[in-house]
């Protein structure tokens, strides 16, 4: 380009010529009618398209101008939209006149992928207004808010590319889609009821029933105690009345599901109040636009069945978020539990005639829709804890939004996450895609839906792994997937990551730290690096390295998974730890003292000759063995039933209570120091057979398990020198544990990390296992170079 034809860039009036990228979220959220409109209220000339690598603007016009447009763009960007980078460059001005929106351009493709969002507020106010062309249309959407990745087939995101492709718009809602100031233009889902969607009756068998008022005849059949299965925006619901002791025990009975708590929606926040306890934190999430399921203390004097959550000291909750909710929702209609579709430990359904096949004999009714569903997210699950919202499960409203990792890794990378309560995680550059909750690998069709979820994010942020990170365990499915592929054509690269290492680096990632910390890892099983049950960890820790400092003292689990599922029996052998064999008999207390003689001989044997009874030290199994002892639970019928129940029944008891001994005795120089734990043991038994009440006795071990960690963690740092402590594992959902552990660390001046975007439990171990896999290939790159 010539000298002469760059100073033409600035022109005679003043006016420059900008070319401006701006990356994230910026596609199928309202970005460009928004830029138009600031563009235009500015007088501002040039244009602003959609690409694969976010929004193009070139905008003419004086430099202070597009300057205030900046400021204005990404002070108030439209509600959908996040904003990762906005890049500027001078061009030459053109003279070009007015405003327009260009087609969209293709290139390289690393736009974002938004969510599925509630309803916003404009789009239910015209849902609820008689005069509304869409008054009561239960598609009604807008850009900002409804359906997004559940639809997307393709990208970049244009509706032929969705699964609306086979609702052709009317000359209204087309004239609206075209018009960049309203509020609908280029909404890809958007339809209206001459156009779009409609919602359909049917019969236990799947055959439509014939209804003038589909939702109307919902809303009968729940009162009467049916069960119904209702499709929504990103899945199936199981529906029955809250209330109804009935419905929800034959929920239960033909969901195959025995104790694990069922979520509920209720009409809004006033209603649920009545129920449990909601705060400020605990409202504001619950209204948000991802609208998750919000763990909340149950209220006494409630009306809802006792069957929803046995044992639990929460209600899951979660407010309507699709406008089909707000019209089963209306009028004040009482709380109904809605649970995923799917039998317990499979995916949710994703099409209408497998979630009638799938749910025969489930579904009395089936609430339909004919917008395919093309990628089922279960609902999120959250927590609010020490006033901050915390990740239990992440699924609807927030995958597949991107964590920003503290490094750029070199190369792609997928992690394929642990076993149970599985997610998976693409990285790019400095991206982390965690996945949406995939479930139980040991499940068929998790399994399934796993692979599924692998190649629909691959091809839909156009990511190539050349790395992919697994387990240690040998066994798990995502190992054996990792290992298949890696070997296989692509040749990828393998990089295995110890489970409770991939904890640590996972609060690290989402924190933003590098260097080292010091990590407590707690969780119920992960591999060890000496093929022992790791799960009691205090770690010294960098993304790319570890060494274990600590754990909790060993026991054999008899019969391993088995033990697991029947916590008599490591109850047993942490008895057999605390007091020897012979006078462990003599302290089987709680609901130990429902055992056989026989059953503990056999159980004994197992341990004596070392037959399928591994090592373990895993926190989980310790709250697993106090839930038996302080007569709470003695059998686990979901993943963490012991500890929740533990939690749960140690509600209404001080925080303060004084904690039981315990230990720590240095095994040997050069080794792992081990915390005793056979003290607490004797100490949970003495106060069962003193009769001390069972809130006391689970507040009690609580307030232990918070002093082991806290001089665990003293120890950790006169070892290291380092004061910054990373918490993670599934141990760390129990907030009684939170609360006891994390001031007082604070007081101790620990700098402590804790999870919050992804969950503490095995559902943040694919974040952790990708953030060590970025760190250990820039570790090479630098020892390379
Ligand atoms: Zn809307
Ligand atoms: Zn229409």
């Amino acid at each position: 380009m010539s000298a002469a034809h760059v100073e033409a860039s600035v022109s005679g009036d003043g006016s420059v010529r900008r070319r401006i990228r701006v990356r994230g979220i910026v596609q199928g959220v309202g970005f460009r009618p928004t830029v138009y409109r600031l563009a235009a209220e500015r007088r501002l000339a040039g244009w602003v398209l959609n690409d694969a690598e976010g929004v193009l603007i070139e905008l003419e016009g004086p430099a202070s101008t597009i300057d205030d447009f900046l400021a204005e763009l990404q002070a108030h960007p439209p509600p959908l939209a996040q904003i990762t980078a906005v890049e500027t460059a001078e061009i030459p001005a053109t003279g070009e006149m007015g405003f327009g929106i260009a087609p969209s351009g293709g290139g390289r493709r690393s736009a974002l992928i938004s969510p599925d969002m509630a309803i916003c507020p404009d789009c239910l106010r015209e849902l609820m207004d008689p005069a509304d062309r869409r008054f009561r249309y239960p598609f009604i959407n807008c850009t900002n808010c409804g359906p997004r990745y559940s639809i997307i087939l393709d990208i970049p995101y244009d509706r032929p590319k969705t699964t609306m492709q086979g609702f052709a718009m009317c000359p209204r809602c087309q004239a609206e889609y075209d018009n960049p100031a309203d509020r609908r233009f280029h909404a890809q889902p958007n339809a209206c009821p001459v156009c779009g969607p409609t919602i359909s009756l049917h019969d236990a068998d799947g055959r439509a029933v014939p209804a003038p008022d589909p939702v109307r005849a919902v809303c009968d059949a729940l009162l009467a105690g049916r069960i119904v299965a209702i499709k929504g925006l990103t899945g199936f619901h199981l529906a029955c009345d809250a209330r109804s002791d009935e419905a929800v025990r034959e929920l239960r009975r033909r969901k195959g599901r025995d104790q694990k708590a069922f979520a509920m929606m209720a009409a809004s926040v006033e209603a649920l109040a009545q129920r449990a306890e909601v705060g400020d934190a605990e409202r504001t999430l619950l209204e948000s636009r991802e609208r998750p399921i919000v763990l909340l203390r149950k209220r006494a004097g409630h009306d809802l069945s006792a069957l929803i959550a046995p044992q639990s000291a929460y209600f899951g909750f979660m407010l309507p978020y699709a406008p089909l909710h707000y019209l089963l929702f209306e009028n004040d209609f009482p709380p109904m539990v809605m649970t995923s579709g799917n039998l317990s430990e499979e995916p949710i359904c994703r099409e209408d005639d497998e979630a009638v096949s799938r749910l025969a004999g489930i579904a009395d009714l089936y609430l339909l829709h004919n917008r395919p569903i093309q990628t089922v997210c279960d609902d999120s699950v959250t927590l609010i804890q020490r006033r901050r919202p915390l990740m239990l499960r992440r699924g609807r409203g927030y995958a597949p939004r991107p964590i920003v990792l503290p490094v750029e890794s070199p190369e792609p990378i997928l992690a394929v996450g642990p076993e149970l309560k599985n997610a998976v995680c693409l990285v790019r550059g400095s991206q982390a895609f965690v996945s949406q909750h995939i479930g139980d690998l040991k499940n068929a069709l998790a399994a399934r839906y796993f692979e599924a979820t692998i190649e629909k994010m691959e091809r839909l942020l156009e990511i190539k792994p050349t790395v992919l990170a697994h387990d240690l365990h040998p066994a798990y499915l995502s190992t054996r997937y990792a290992r298949r592929r890696g070997h296989g054509a692509e040749a990828l690269r393998l990089v295995g990551v110890q489970h409770h290492h991939a904890h640590i680096a996972a609060v690290m990632a989402e924190n933003g730290l590098e260097g080292e910390v010091i990590g407590l890892a707690m969780d119920g099983t992960g591999y060890g690096l000496d093929g022992t049950v790791w799960g009691g960890e205090v770690l010294r820790a960098s993304a790319a390295e570890f060494t274990r400092l600590g754990h909790l003292a060993y026991v054999a689990l008899p019969g391993g998974d088995a033990a697991v599922e029947h916590p008599v029996r490591t109850a047993w052998a942490f008895l057999v730890m605390a007091y020897g064999e012979e006078e462990a008999a003599r302290h089987c207390v709680g609901r130990m003292a429902g055992t056989a003689a026989g059953d503990r001989a056999f159980w004994s044997q197992l341990i004596a000759k070392r037959v399928n009874a591994p090592q373990a030290c895993g926190m989980g199994r310790l709250f697993d063995a106090v839930s038996v002892l302080a007569d709470v639970c003695e059998s686990s019928t979901y993943e963490g039933q012991a500890a929740v129940e533990l939690e749960g029944a140690a509600e209404g008891a001080p925080d303060d209570l004084a904690p039981y001994e315990f230990a720590m005795a240095a095994e040997t120089p050069l080794r792992a120091w081990v915390i005793d734990t056979a003290p607490v043991i004797r100490g949970v038994v003495a106060d069962v057979e003193a009769g001390r009440p069972r809130p006391q006795t689970s507040a009690r071990f609580h307030a232990t398990a918070a002093a082991m960690l806290r001089e665990a963690a003293q120890q950790a740092r006169r070892e290291s020198g380092l004061t910054r402590l990373a918490l993670a594992g599934g141990c760390f959902a129990n907030d009684r544990l939170v609360r006891g552990l994390v001031p007082a660390l604070e007081a101790d001046g620990f700098q402590v990390y804790v999870h919050r975007e992804v969950s503490p439990g095995d559902g943040g171990i694919a974040l952790g296992q990708a953030y060590v896999a970025a760190a250990r290939l820039r570790a090479e790159m630098k020892s390379h170079s």
